[in-house]
């Protein structure tokens, strides 16, 4: 990749905790991804903050949450804002992740929607899903970021999944209009492809998959010739209010602002603002891509599709044949950043998910691996949401590791909030209520480990 925008100052750090840490970083260089490998040339930015300035909206983080919300409120709104990032230009999840733009804002299933909220409320939300995924194809549109069209392969990893698995395809067929078909393990294998222990699986018809990175490259062009600025290596380090406006202490010099949207994901540090502390769960997802399957392997493994792919584990499984065809697959990661570049984990993603699926596959090379955290709701829901009505502050988090879509979707809409058009949001629990706090915090970590182990056990055994 070669550097027309801002250039690293820092290396990169394999170790960053954002539970641990409260620096956010301070002009870091990308993880080592096969996305910034293929991304091409970095676009050209603002270069950091460099003395004090006076600005409209200051948004906070630049991947693609914060990009979205810049586009948005320059084509939308008039309003041309500052995109502050701690590090390189879309450092965060934005560009380590696998890619997937699902039709999809959280963890929740539609039928956990309707247990949670009731009917209405859910076929509402589902609008809103619907509604993001149109907002994102058009702004996919024009940007060469090699889309892997035609939906969503959720392949049941046993057959007792089955019956739930034919349910919800059911409830999203029948109840919320979105046509969803059930084939058995026969049809996966002869039309899709040939993963070992498959039961089945469930064929939804958005998904889209495709080249994040190069994506989130063409946002920062879109948005800088809306006008938007777009400053690396200028973390937030410190913010307080005064007479008024929000006053953001950058290394380069204060930022202030009549209004703050906050879009720092699961890079969110908790010294950043009191209304964003402990609101979410950072949570490491590991990920890997294989070197090109030569045509035998293709063949042993009987892939006919480049459709994106995910497991019914709770520790799922996200996979796809890339255009070029490398496989690419990523899961649960390691608990803590100071464990996460510990060998075992991408064992277990080579031994468990790779090999297990796909033993034709078995010593094949590993041309890329890394890791990135993921914005967990203590709920399992994201909130795009202004938390206090005399403060013009709004966030946009929480997606669990499916904000591929619908971060484009928040922005817009958090763009929305910002410039006082709350009345074209529309009222759902995801607008109108804040991310919950979790009462054992300090514990969280515990309580993860815990889980993860029966999960591991249940997705196997149960
Ligand atoms: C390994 C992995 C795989 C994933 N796979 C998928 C997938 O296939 N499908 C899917 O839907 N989702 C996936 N996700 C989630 C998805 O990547 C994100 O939801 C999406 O990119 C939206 O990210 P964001 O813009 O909200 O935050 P990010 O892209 O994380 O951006 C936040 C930015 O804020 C910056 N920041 C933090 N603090 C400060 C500060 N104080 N000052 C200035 N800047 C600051 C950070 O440096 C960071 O660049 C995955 C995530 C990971 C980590």
């Amino acid at each position: 990749m070669a550097d027309k925008g801002t250039a690293a100052l820092m290396p990169y750090d394999p170790a960053y905790d954002p539970l641990v840490m409260d620096d956010p970083g301070h002009g870091k260089d990308y993880a080592p991804t096969y996305w910034v490998a293929t991304a091409g040339d970095t676009p050209e930015d603002d270069g950091p903050v460099t003395k004090s300035i006076d600005v409209d909206v200051a948004v906070i983080g630049s991947g693609f949450t914060g990009l979205s919300t810049a586009i948005h409120l320059a084509k939308d709104h008039g309003i041309k804002a500052v995109v502050l990032e701690a590090n390189r230009a879309v450092w965060g999840c934005t560009s380590r992740n696998g890619g997937q733009a699902q039709n999809a804002s959280g963890r929740l299933s539609r039928s956990q929607w309707i247990k949670r909220w009731g009917l209405d409320v859910a076929k509402g939300m589902h609008a809103e899903i619907e509604e993001g995924f149109d907002v994102f194809r058009d702004m996919i549109e024009g940007i060469d970021c090699l889309p892997q069209r035609g939906g969503h392969i959720y392949v049941a990893h046993k057959s007792s999944v089955m019956s739930r698995l034919t349910t919800e395809a059911e409830l999203l067929t029948n109840t919320f209009g979105y046509p969803c078909k059930i084939i058995g393990a026969e049809q996966l294998r002869s039309e899709y492809f040939n993963e070992n222990d498959a039961a089945g699986a469930m064929i939804e018809p958005s998904g889209i998959g495709i080249h994040p990175l190069r994506l989130a490259f063409g946002y920062i062009d879109r948005a800088r010739k809306l006008g938007a600025r777009i400053h690396p290596a200028s973390p937030v380090i410190h913010w307080e209010p005064r007479y008024g406006k929000h006053h953001l202490r950058t290394p380069g010099g204060w930022v202030k602002a009549d209004a703050v949207a906050v879009a720092t994901g699961g890079y969110t540090s908790s010294p950043l603002n009191p209304l964003v502390r402990k609101r979410y769960m950072p949570v490491l997802s590991n990920s890997l891509v294989t070197r090109p399957l030569t045509d035998e392997e293709l063949e042993k493994c009987g892939f006919k599709t480049h459709l994106v792919i995910t497991d019914t584990r709770v520790l799922r499984h996200y996979y796809r044949l890339m255009p070029d065809n490398r496989l690419q697959i990523g899961s649960r990661s390691a608990i803590t950043g100071a464990d996460a570049d510990n060998p075992k984990h991408l064992d277990l993603l080579i031994n468990d998910g790779l090999h297990r699926k796909f033993p034709a596959l078995k010593g094949i090379d590993i041309d890329y691996d890394w890791w990135g955290w993921v914005d967990v709701s203590h709920d399992m829901m994201p909130r795009i949401f202004r938390p206090h009505p005399r403060q013009n502050i709004t966030y946009a988090f929480g997606y669990g590791g499916n904000g591929v879509m619908y971060s484009t979707q928040a922005g817009r809409r958090m763009a929305q909030i910002v410039a006082g058009k709350e009345n074209e949001v529309p009222d759902l629990p995801i607008f109108n209520s804040p991310l919950p706090t979790h009462p054992l915090a300090p514990f969280r970590r515990l309580g993860q480990r815990l889980l993860y182990r029966w999960y591991a056990f249940s997705d196997d055994h149960l």
